[in-house]
């Protein structure tokens, strides 16, 4: 089992050492030919903008939106969330998405960097809360038919699922709790 961490731009480290950790490949993926080699790819919380700037000048977008299209299943992560959604509100104008789960999001929702603030989730299917961070978070504001939620913060759908693409609106990388991570390899492993 390979796990890529998409490593352009931002947390993608600490996505590499939670996989590490449950025993899973987690090599960066940088280019096409990288890409190509993983079973599964972690999209990390960073900056949308500048990851959607670069993954087109290295070439990557095309081959990523295709194997997405071709159900490489993906877990993105606060600015990977956004990039993976199919619509995205408070955007730069040449930004772009997947749209690979049918959510709305709308950038730094919860407000800007003093906005910052972590929280324990209840999480579907977890006997223990979970710590999550969120930082500049992108807020769901919009939910499709099709999507699973499996957390949620004052109301609002934190993390969520619609087939192969797994989101959340926080940094699950940033606590020692692997589990996110773990129930994202198990998904692969056996998918619903
Ligand atoms: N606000 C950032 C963005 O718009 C996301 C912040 C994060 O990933 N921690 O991309």
């Amino acid at each position: 089992m390979i796990v890529g961490v998409l490593a352009l731009q931002g947390a993608f480290a600490a996505h590499q050492d939670r996989l590490t950790a449950l025993g899973v490949d987690a090599p960066a993926v940088r280019t096409a030919d990288q890409l190509a080699r993983v079973d599964a790819l972690v999209m990390p919380g960073g900056e949308s903008t500048t990851m959607s700037h670069l993954l087109r000048t290295n070439d990557l977008f095309g081959p990523l939106g295709s194997a997405i299209g071709d159900g490489l299943p993906v877990f993105g992560t606060c600015a990977g969330m956004i990039i993976c959604a199919t619509e995205v509100l408070d955007g730069r104008p040449d930004q772009r998405s997947f749209g690979a789960i049918d959510v709305g999001v709308r950038r730094n929702g919860y407000g800007r960097q003093l906005k910052s603030f972590e929280s324990d989730l209840d999480v579907s299917g977890f006997d223990d809360p979970f710590r999550a961070v969120f930082i500049r978070a992108p807020i769901v504001e919009r939910v499709g038919d099709e999507v699973e939620i499996l957390a949620c913060h004052d109301g609002v759908p934190v993390l969520l699922r619609q087939r192969s693409c797994t989101v959340a609106s926080f940094h699950p990388e940033l606590t020692p709790d692997g589990r996110l991570h773990a129930m994202f390899v198990e998904s692969i492993e056996s998918p619903s």
